[in-house]
């Protein structure tokens, strides 16, 4: 039998050949006409696909947490006031940060699977003088997603700068970062992006950098600080080498495939196949009597489905049972339900072929653990909302 198992967690996902191939050739000096031509249309196209015609690009080698960091490290200085609005871990994750670079943090939580009111949201910034707030757009431990737009909104209103955290949601959640005034946008290679791990991917629009230019302190992270990246991105985008840290040459080459192939499908098409895909998914673990972590499916994300697993099956069972049916999934993440939920990642270069045999093998897995349901029933209903 052919022994290949579909990568189907939030991140890292499934790559197309020609991204992987890109990562594979051969390594050009980080000064090669070439690269530096290939560096530049990654700069040019993150701008369509995070849509934001002014947004200032910055390419870094890191994970999702190091794009976090370069947001936070920047604007923040010792003193300022944050605001995190947290659906999940990963909001925690941002409150934690922040406070590194003497941020006074304040913390709105969603009960677990909910998302916050934007009256509540109003009300605190009536109360406090935030300079920023964060918003995870799709939290990958609860599968949340939140509406980017009205908070954008009362940023613009209340004079807060919106950092939006989506690293598992940029190029697969619809996101028009220009339009919805979000301040900054951010992700990691390895989610609806399509690359391996290994790059931190962020755009900033004109009223961040503006914040930035206007500190009044060093910014307290080496590393991240724009004012040695800023110059590299302009350089690169005029198509003239420069020199701060080396550049992960071959994940960049890949990233402007990958970026040609996002453009060239659309994002319209691809917000709506994303959408689609978790629509899609979410039904067949419905059919299949699996209650799910989101409270209301018109806040769950298109990226992953969250499954609570049903009662009498745990997950050190289920999982091995269904990667040797062929999927990948991820385990929880969220601390209060860790052991109750698993994660499926639907993001990317996925098909609707891959997520009926995804489907397909958790109904193997439900069935080897002895759960009782009618064969078929989630991947039936899954091929119904696909082809619908
Ligand atoms: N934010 C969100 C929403 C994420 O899903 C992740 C990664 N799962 C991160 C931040 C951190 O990214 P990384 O693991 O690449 O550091």
């Amino acid at each position: 039998m052919k022994d290949r198992t579909l990568l189907m967690i939030p991140g890292p996902i499934e790559f197309e050949p020609a991204v992987l191939g890109a990562l594979g050739a051969p390594t050009a000096s980080h000064v090669a006409p070439d690269f530096i031509e290939a560096f530049g249309q990654c700069i040019e196209r993150m701008r369509d696909v995070w849509m934001a015609p002014s947004g200032q690009p910055f390419i870094v080698a890191g994970s999702g947490t190091l794009a976090m960091d370069i947001a936070a490290a920047n604007i923040i200085e010792p003193g300022d006031k944050a605001l995190v609005l947290s659906t999940g871990y990963f909001g925690e994750r941002y409150a934690e940060l922040l406070k590194r670079y003497g941020a006074e943090v304040t913390v709105l939580r969603a009960p677990l699977g909910d998302v916050l009111d934007p009256g509540d949201i109003e009300t605190e910034l009536k109360k406090t003088s935030y300079k920023l707030m964060t918003v995870t757009h799709v939290d990958t431990s609860t599968a949340v997603k939140v509406d980017p737009r009205p908070i954008g909104k009362l940023g613009r209103e209340y004079g807060v700068l919106t950092i939006l955290d989506g690293v598992c949601s940029v190029a697969g959640e619809e996101l028009r970062q220009e339009e919805w005034g979000i301040d900054v946008a951010l992700t990691a290679s390895q989610k609806a992006v399509g690359v391996p791990p290994g790059l931190a991917l962020v755009v900033a629009g004109p009223e961040a950098m503006k914040a930035w230019k206007d500190r009044k302190t060093p910014v307290g992270n080496y590393y991240a600080d724009w004012t040695n990246w800023l110059p590299i991105m302009g350089a690169y985008e005029a198509r003239k080498p420069g020199y701060f840290g080396t550049p992960p040459v071959n994940h960049i080459c890949a990233l402007n495939v990958s970026l040609g192939q996002i453009l060239e499908e659309g994002m319209e098409r691809r917000f709506s196949r994303h959408s689609r895909i978790g629509s899609a998914c979410r039904a067949a673990m419905d059919a299949l009597g699996l209650k799910q972590v989101p409270t209301d499916s018109a806040h769950a994300a298109s990226t992953l489905t969250a499954p609570y697993y049903p009662v009498g099956v745990t997950g050190p069972e289920l999982l091995p049972k269904v990667k040797a049916a062929g999927a990948v999934l991820a385990g929880g993440l969220h601390p209060d339900i860790k052991n109750s939920y698993f994660r499926i990642g639907h993001m990317g270069a996925v098909k609707p072929g891959d997520l009926l045999a995804t489907v397909g093998a958790i109904e193997s897995g439900l069935s080897a653990c002895g759960y009782k349901f009618e064969p078929g029933a989630g991947v039936s209903t899954a091929q119904q909302v696909l082809i619908a």
